[in-house]
């Protein structure tokens, strides 16, 4: 049986050759030809509305792009042309693609805030992470706990408020620099025995008060 894959592998280079002689040809034939172009154009138009703009063939192509990528995704080789097709692509046609996003951001408003949501319930060690990471940034200081010594700090409480021991449960329990970071110098180091995992209500109370032990009752 003829093996269109082998045959396409052994006459690659040949075709490639090919082609692009046969691609010169017609396009300064079509330059040098108004009608011809002109036909051509309408060509174009037909079979993009027969294809291109064929929802059923739309649907099929993106599972075979689909397919496609999932067999090639980590390939090195098909990572590095990708990003570089990517870069251009984006160069070339920055003002549109700007435009295309903040239409689809403005028409997508309420869609993007539900992905949002489902996103940080579904992932709420990111969304800490990016909470002490913007304050620290923010107040100029350093916080060098993990979330991991973050997590069990909140689970050995069990879910009381150290301050004034009502159980308020793990999730309403807030984070609270022992040291009010209103008051600390640019560069202040915070370890995980710097913080506590106080309730809002506590917290609200401390205000910038410096704790000192005396102080709790
Ligand atoms: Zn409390």
């Amino acid at each position: 049986m003829f093996d269109k894959k082998k045959w396409y592998e052994e006459h690659k280079e040949h075709n490639k050759e090919y082609f692009k002689k046969y691609n010169k040809e017609r396009h300064q034939k079509l330059k040098n030809n108004p009608e011809a172009k002109r036909k051509r154009k309408e060509t174009r138009k037909e079979a993009d509305i027969k294809y291109r703009h064929n929802p059923k063939h739309k649907r099929e192509k993106r599972k075979w792009d689909k397919k496609y990528w999932q067999k090639n995704r980590r390939d090195s080789e098909y990572k590095r042309k990708k990003k570089e097709y990517n870069k251009k692509r984006r160069e070339k046609y920055k003002d549109k693609l700007d435009e295309q996003c903040k239409r689809y951001r403005d028409n997508n408003k309420d869609k993007r805030r539900e992905t949002r949501k489902n996103y940080a319930k579904k992932h709420p060690e990111v969304i800490r992470k990016h909470c002490r990471k913007r304050r620290a940034m923010k107040n100029n200081i350093i916080e060098t706990f993990s979330d991991k010594e973050w997590l069990q700090a909140l689970k050995n409480t069990f879910g009381v408020c150290p301050r004034c021991n009502k159980y308020v449960g793990i999730s309403k329990l807030s984070l609270d620099h022992t040291h009010p970071i209103s008051k600390a110098v640019q560069g202040q180091i915070y370890t995980i025995d710097d913080v506590q995992p106080l309730c809002n209500s506590c917290n609200s109370k401390k205000n910038n008060k410096i704790e000192n032990n005396m102080e709790v009752k």
